[in-house]
Formats: C-alpha cells, structure tokens, sequence
C-alpha cells in the first residue's frame, strides 16, 4: 500500500468534489492534511463558510487521519501555506484544485468574469507554489499538482476565460517540471472529468455513477507519492481511464528556398504538407524543437 506518512499536503478546494476525494484519500494513507475551502458558491459570489472544510477534516479525523482546516481564499497564498507550516512544520505536496466557474458566450464575458477566473486558477497556482517553493527546495522534496482541463485542451463554448486559465496551468507546470527536477520537486497538471456540482449540469447521464472523483483521486496520489518520478506530464482521467497527453505537431514543410524571397504564394502551394499529421512530430523539450528547426534552416542550403 501506497502510504503518506510524515508527509504533509495542501489540497486547495477541498471541501468539495474532487478536492475532498483527495484529501480523504491522502489522511487515510497517513498524510497530514490542510483542508482549504472558502466554502463559496461555484461562481466565487456570495456568502463563504467554513461548514465544507471542516466537515472534510471531521471525517479525517474520525478515521483515525491528521487534518486542519484553512479556511483562507487560495488567492491568500502566504496563509494557506503558513496553515501548513504551523501546524505540521513543513509541506511535502500542494494540490492545485480549487476552482469556479464563470461561463458565458465570449460576446457576453466581462472583464470580471475573465479576471476572476483567471485569479482563481492561474494566478493562484502561481502564488500557493510560489510561497510552498522555498519550503520544497530546502527540503529538496516537492510534488505539485496543477488542475488543468480538457475545456483548456480541446476548447469549450462559454469557457473562453477557464480554457485559457487552464492552459496557462499546463505550461506553467512545465516549466517548474524543469525548475523543479535540481532540487526533487516534480509537477504534473491532470485534465479531470467528474461528477461534482461544477459539472453536475454539464454532463450526461450516468455521470453520478460512472465519473465519481474517486476514479480520478488514484492518479493523482500516485503522482504525489515518493516513488512517483514522472514529472513535466499532463494527464487526461476520468471514469477510471488515464492516460498521458503531449502535444504533436506535422512533419511540416520548409516552403523558404536558397536565394529566393519566401512568399505568401509559397505557403498557399504547401499548404497540405504543412497541416498534414500524417507523419506527426513531437518534441520532449524546447532545445529538441530549436534543433529541429535549425537542422530544416541548414537543409535550405
Ligand atoms: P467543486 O465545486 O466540487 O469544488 C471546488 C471547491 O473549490 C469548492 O469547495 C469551493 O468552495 C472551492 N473554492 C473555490 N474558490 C476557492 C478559493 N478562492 N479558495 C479556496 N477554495 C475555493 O469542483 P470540482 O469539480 O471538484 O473541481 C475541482 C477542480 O477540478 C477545479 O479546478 C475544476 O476547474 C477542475 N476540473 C473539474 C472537472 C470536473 O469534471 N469536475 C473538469 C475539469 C477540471
């Protein structure tokens, strides 16, 4: 059995759905865990409570687990993470979770909407990592996750502001992957499908059943367990499946020639070459790609 024990972790949302699963999940295997929730609506209006976090940390405790309650919006980074430092004096794993939606036609979304949604998935990953960061590099040890999104994948009506957010936190957990790897803190981004009340609505029938958070907590506390080293991945999970993501690209054309001006013309007549995935490309790194592009400069020559 995987365990967690003289671990501590930081679910971030996590009095509800997916956020609760995990933290559950991690004080049964013997992780100290900070339950934080704001106890809002799914928009971010409205009244807060701290009845969600609390209920999650009473059901750690009953069964024997290590949980405190941080009641703090993630967007008040410093304090969940002093949570942490205060009551259990370190923290080994951050799970990026907590989330809202404001989703409307692109025509009708406010600034308000985008900020927000913004502020809630991107820029508070980024603050909470920042402030868990020197903590994991002294220690040498860190496991981030990062909550991305198939919405931010494969794009979504009525989701212009949470798609972008949640590709935001695709490549900002790609680069901490690498900023990370010199001191053992590894981040992985999950693009989860579940029935919860974000997406109670959204989703066909059968969801309740089939897509419980529990098909995706499995994944994510492998990730987050020691023995894990995969670092700098995306996953895709839902209903029990997983897999991994990566980007590919066509095998492309060099449509520029030696001593000749590139045209638009030269574009138009390539075209087929250039958007064909017949022969598809991948990169595993940015110096792979520089390669790759500077191997098709020199076979212009
Ligand atoms: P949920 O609404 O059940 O839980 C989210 C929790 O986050 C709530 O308890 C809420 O109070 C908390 N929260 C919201 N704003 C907060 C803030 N500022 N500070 C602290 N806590 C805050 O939603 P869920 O479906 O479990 O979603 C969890 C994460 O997974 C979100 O990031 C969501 O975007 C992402 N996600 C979910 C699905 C899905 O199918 N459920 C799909 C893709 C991505």
């Amino acid at each position: 059995m995987l365990r967690f024990d003289g671990r501590v972790v930081i679910v971030t949302g996590a009095g509800n759905g997916l956020g609760k699963e995990y933290a559950l999940a991690f004080g049964e295997r013997g992780a100290s865990v900070v339950v934080n929730d704001l106890g809002g609506s799914t928009s971010g209006d409205g009244s807060k409570s701290s009845r969600p976090a609390d209920e999650v940390v009473d059901l750690i405790k009953s069964r024997g687990g290590k949980a405190v309650a941080d009641y703090h919006s993630v967007e008040d980074a410093k304090a969940v993470i002093q949570t942490a430092i205060d009551n259990f004096g370190r923290v080994d794993i951050l799970v990026n979770n907590a989330g809202i939606l404001r989703d409307k036609s692109f025509v009708n979304m406010t600034e308000q909407d985008w900020d927000l949604v913004h502020r809630i998935h991107l820029r508070a990953a980024y603050l909470l990592t920042h402030a868990a960061w020197p903590y994991m590099r002294k220690q040498k040890y860190g496991k981030v996750i990062v909550t991305s999104s198939t919405s931010g994948l494969y794009g979504n009506f009525g989701q212009a502001n949470y798609s972008a957010a949640k590709m935001g936190l695709v490549g900002l957990s790609n680069t901490l992957s690498l900023e990370g790897a010199k001191y053992n803190i590894t981040c992985n981004a999950i693009a989860p499908t579940a029935f919860s009340r974000l997406t109670q609505d959204l989703l066909p029938p059968g969801a309740e059943e089939n897509l419980k958070p529990a098909f995706v907590m499995p994944l994510v506390l492998y990730l987050c367990h020691e023995s894990c080293a995969d670092t700098g991945s995306l996953f895709e999970v839902a209903g029990g499946w997983m897999g991994k993501v990566r980007l590919q690209k066509s095998s492309g054309a060099m449509v520029r020639r030696a001593n000749a001006p590139m045209t638009v013309e030269d574009v138009r007549d390539n075209w087929q070459e250039i958007v064909s995935f017949a022969k598809p490309l991948y990169h595993l790194t940015q110096a792979d790609q520089v390669t790759h592009i500077m191997n098709a400069v020199e076979s212009i020559s």
